[in-house]
C-alpha cells in the first residue's frame, strides 16, 4: 500500500488533517486539492516548511487525476456549520458539492479508501458510497470517532485516569442524536458502574451521566460559538483512522460506515465500533447495547433514513 493520502478541500479541516498526518510521520506524499487554489497552495508552503522537524513527506497541491495511486483520498471539502447550525441543516449544500467531487475521484481510483469528514458526515457517507459504487468497507466516515474522543477525555478528568485507559464508544450519528453507549464503558476492565463503586468517587448517577452526555453532544456548537470552527481534534481523528489504514493495526473505530442489517438498520450509514486496516472499515462489530441505547441509535438510524430520502440522491 502506496502511504500517499489526497485530501479534497483544504480549509480548517483538511488543512490540519494535512497537519496531523505530516506530524505523525504516517504519509510519504500528501496531495491537497482545493477549489480554491491559492488557500490550497498557501497550506502547502506553510506545510512544507516544516520540512525539517518531521519525516520526509512529499505535500504538494493537485487535482483528482493525483487520485490514481493514492492509497486514502479524504474529503473534508463543503461548507461548515454556522453558529446555531445543525450538521443535518448542511445536507442538502453538501450533497450538492459531492455530487460532482465524488464522480472525478472514481473516475482515476476504484482502489483508494474513501474517508469522508465533511457534515453531515453520516449522510454523506451514505451519498458518497452510493455516487462511488464501492464496496462498503471501502467508503467511511470520521463519525463519532471524534466524540468517542470527547466522552474519553471526560471521563478521564472525573476518573483522574489517562484517557487511553478508558474503553468507551460514542455511537449512531455525529450530532444531536448520537448514543454515548454508558453499557460498553470500561476502565481496567471493569463495567464504568462497579468502577465508580470501587473508587468511591459517586459518579454513576444518571444526572452525572447525562451531564457528561449533553457536555459530549454539544461541544461542538460551544466550539463553534466561541472559536467559529473545530478543527485540531478532528484532525487528530482523522490521522487516527489514516495510521490505523495504513499499519493495517486492525484497531477499533467508532467510522461511519453503510449498514447492511446491523440493529435492524440498512442503506444508511451511522457509526458503530469498527476494525479498522488496510482494507478499511474491514468489519462491523454488532455489539450487544442496552435496551434504551438500542432504542436509541435505531431512532438515530430513522432520522438519518429520512433525510436520506429526502436527497433525492
Ligand atoms: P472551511 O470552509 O475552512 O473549508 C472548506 C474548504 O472546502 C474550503 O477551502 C473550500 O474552498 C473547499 N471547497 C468547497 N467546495 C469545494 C469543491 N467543490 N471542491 C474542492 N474544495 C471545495 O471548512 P472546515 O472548517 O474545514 O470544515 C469542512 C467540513 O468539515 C465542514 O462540513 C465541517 O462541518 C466538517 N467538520 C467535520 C467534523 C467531523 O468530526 N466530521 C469536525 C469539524 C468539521
Amino acid at each position: 500500500m502506496k502511504n500517499k493520502v489526497l485530501i479534497i478541500g483544504a480549509g480548517f479541516v483538511g488543512a490540519t488533517s494535512a497537519y496531523a498526518i505530516m506530524n505523525r510521520g504516517l504519509a510519504s506524499e500528501i496531495v491537497l486539492v482545493d477549489i480554491d487554489e491559492k488557500k490550497a497552495e498557501g497550506e502547502m508552503m506553510d506545510l512544507n516548511h516544516g520540512a525539517t522537524f518531521v519525516k520526509p513527506v512529499r505535500i504538494s497541491t493537485g487535482d483528482y487525476e493525483d487520485c490514481r495511486d493514492a492509497s486514502i483520498v479524504i474529503i473534508a471539502a463543503g461548507a461548515n456549520q454556522e453558529p446555531g447550525e445543525s450538521r443535518l441543516d448542511l445536507a442538502e449544500k453538501n450533497t450538492a458539492i459531492f455530487k460532482k467531487i465524488v464522480p472525478q475521484i472514481v473516475d482515476y481510483t476504484k482502489d483508494a479508501i474513501l474517508l469522508v469528514v465533511t457534515n453531515p458526515v453520516d449522510i454523506l457517507t451514505a451519498v458518497t458510497r452510493k455516487i462511488s459504487t464501492l464496496p462498503a468497507n471501502k467508503v467511511m466516515g470520521s463519525g463519532t470517532v471524534l466524540d468517542t474522543s470527547r466522552f474519553r477525555y471526560l471521563l478521564s478528568l472525573h476518573c483522574k485516569i489517562n484517557p487511553k485507559n478508558i474503553h468507551a464508544y460514542v455511537l449512531g450519528e455525529h450530532g444531536d442524536h448520537e448514543v454515548v453507549a454508558w453499557s460498553l464503558t470500561s476502565i481496567a476492565g471493569v463495567p464504568f458502574r462497579d468502577y465508580c463503586v470501587l473508587c468511591g468517587r459517586g459518579h454513576n448517577s444518571r444526572d452525572f451521566m447525562d451531564e457528561i452526555s449533553g457536555k459530549v453532544r454539544n461541544s461542538a456548537y460551544e466550539i463553534i460559538e466561541k472559536k467559529g470552527a473545530t478543527y485540531y481534534a478532528v484532525g487528530l481523528a482523522v490521522a487516527r483512522i489514516v495510521e490505523s489504514i495504513f499499519r493495517d493495526e486492525n484497531t477499533i473505530l467508532t467510522v461511519s460506515t453503510v449498514l447492511e442489517g446491523q440493529y435492524g438498520l440498512k442503506g444508511l450509514a451511522l457509526s458503530l465500533p469498527a476494525i479498522v486496516g488496510h482494507g478499511g472499515a474491514e468489519k462491523i462489530l454488532d455489539l450487544k447495547l442496552s435496551e434504551e441505547e438500542e432504542k436509541e441509535l435505531v431512532e438515530s438510524g430513522e432520522i438519518l433514513k429520512g433525510i436520506l430520502q429526502g436527497l433525492k440522491i
